[in-house]
């Protein structure tokens, strides 16, 4: 299923610093898979979108745990 966020968010339009080798592979897996373990999809479901941390990539899911945790 393709993340609602497709259109807008910066790692699928890859204008996060630092892409890492492997963002296609990330891509297949939360963006066109399973966009609910996806720690950017996580923070902006539970937070609100403006409050994914520019630095966030989809596997980063203790960093999302921590950041809805204390919110
Ligand atoms: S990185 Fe996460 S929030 Fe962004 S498009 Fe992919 S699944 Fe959606």
């Amino acid at each position: 299923m393709e993340c609602p966020f497709l259109k807008t968010c910066i790692f699928f339009q890859d204008r996060m610093n630092n892409m890492p080798a492997t963002a296609n592979v990330m891509k297949k897996r939360y963006c066109l898979g399973d966009n609910s373990q996806c720690a950017r999809f996580m923070v902006a479901q539970r937070l609100g979108r403006d409050k994914v941390p520019t630095d966030l990539f989809p596997n980063q899911y203790d960093k999302a745990k921590k950041l809805t945790d204390n919110n």
